[in-house]
């Protein structure tokens, strides 16, 4: 056992406790009185019922994550990444189906471990809340197609970046990188089109009231909108949402045809209006050209560890490769990753002004405050949230901070 097999160790116990204590003090706030402005979202029974949800997810989640790090400490510590790359070794000797294997099993079987959380999560707590619209079938459909999708998508990432290190050593990070940019723009402009209908049903917004709006709206702040379609998102869940992707001609609006059936048009339009904030402003070209940077730092730095059998036998494996270099990696460079993900979250929240500005000025406030208030409270969420856990985890600022936002002239 050497010390970055110690360091490992802690980092894994620190996030979690870090994590935990993040939690608690939120659970703390749900009793804290509602703000004045957001009297109107929930009568006192809802209420009361998002605040019994909120609890039951805390518990839930209290309990997945402490059996998660147990898991996760007893594989490392017993030489769970040793037995794993034994069997994958014992069926070939090519590298990159060794590593392939050794990921495969690692995935899928802590996959099918935490099978019950996911389960126990949709079908029971979900399901008694009255969010959950899938079935069985779908539920396992999912997951077998999640998973034909990571062995295609996944797999083919990881075995030409394997490929590129046997061949160049260690200046594989700049192929990766390229590959990997590429890969992102190309997931930007065709996810909707290409990954989107292999779980739902995707149908263009047809003529009528709404769509007339739409237009209009696009028209006069010229944007042009050829695609707007609706998504079944009913088929798993009540709650509702909307999306913006891609960008040149490929840009398309995907609203879920649950926020069709809970809001007024003025109210859908105004939601489409912050979409297209985000266009305007510049926060979609920018948030990928930010993760692409960020991978370059993250394989930058991985091609200084990547050479390192220490790396390696820190997760307590007996033959340095390349993957369970990664894996060692990918856990050490998990501080690193929090931070950027701070920095990321920070700037989204932002943004998220940014583009409600932009609906109140290019539209009207008063629609898409009514709209957030209706979404929040379809997805139960928290309206009084502690602002330590809304600094680490919210990509968009808390509901009353939106709301006074808005209401500011
Ligand atoms: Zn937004």
């Amino acid at each position: 056992m050497n010390t970055l097999f110690y360091i490992i160790i802690l980092i894994l116990v620190l996030q979690f406790v870090i994590e935990t204590v993040l939690d608690y003090l939120n659970a703390k706030r749900y009793g804290d009185p509602v703000p004045d402005e957001l009297n109107d979202v929930f009568n006192a029974e809802e209420y009361e019922k998002s605040q019994a949800y909120k609890k039951t997810n805390y518990s839930f989640g209290l309990l997945t994550s402490t059996f998660s790090l147990l898991l996760t400490l007893g594989f490392l510590i017993l030489g769970g990444f040793e037995w794993v790359d034994q069997i994958a070794r014992s069926i070939t000797d090519n590298p990159i189906v060794t590593a392939l294997l050794f990921f495969g099993i690692i995935i899928i079987g802590s996959d099918i471990v935490t099978l019950p959380y996911s389960y126990y999560s949709t079908f029971v707590i979900e399901e008694k809340f009255g969010f959950n619209k899938t079935t069985r079938g779908t539920f396992f459909m999912d997951k077998l197609k999640g998973w034909g999708m990571m062995a295609v998508v996944g797999g083919g990432l990881l075995a030409l970046i394997i490929w590129f290190f046997e061949w160049t050593g260690s200046n594989f990070w700049l192929y990766a990188w390229a590959l990997v940019a590429v890969f992102t723009v190309i997931m930007n402009l065709f996810y909707s089109k290409l990954i989107v209908p292999l779980f739902n049903k995707l149908t263009p917004l047809e003529a009528g009231g709404l769509k007339t709006k739409i237009e209009n709206y696009a028209e006069n702040v010229g944007f042009e909108l050829q695609n707007i379609f609706v998504i079944d998102g009913s088929k798993r869940s009540t709650k509702a949402n909307a999306y913006f992707s891609g960008f040149g001609k490929e840009k398309r609006i995907t609203l879920y045809d649950t926020l069709i059936n809970d809001l007024e048009e003025e109210e859908i339009v105004a939601v489409l209006a912050h979409e297209v904030g985000h266009y305007k402003r510049k926060h979609i070209v920018f948030n990928l050209a930010a993760s692409i940077l960020l991978t370059g730092l993250t394989l930058f730095l991985l091609s200084f560890f990547i050479n390192n059998p220490e790396v390696s036998l820190a997760i307590g494996v007996s033959q340095p490769s390349f993957h369970t270099a990664l894996i060692g990696f990918g856990i050490l460079y998990s501080p690193i990753s929090e931070v950027t993900g701070l920095l990321m979250n920070h700037l989204s929240r932002k943004f998220e002004y940014q583009a409600d500005d932009f609906a109140k000025n290019t539209y009207v406030a008063s629609p898409l405050i009514t709209s957030l208030k209706k979404l929040s409270k379809d997805s139960l969420s928290n309206l009084t949230p502690h602002p330590a856990y809304v600094f680490m985890h919210y990509s968009h600022p808390p509901l009353i901070a939106r709301i006074r936002n808005l209401k500011k002239v």
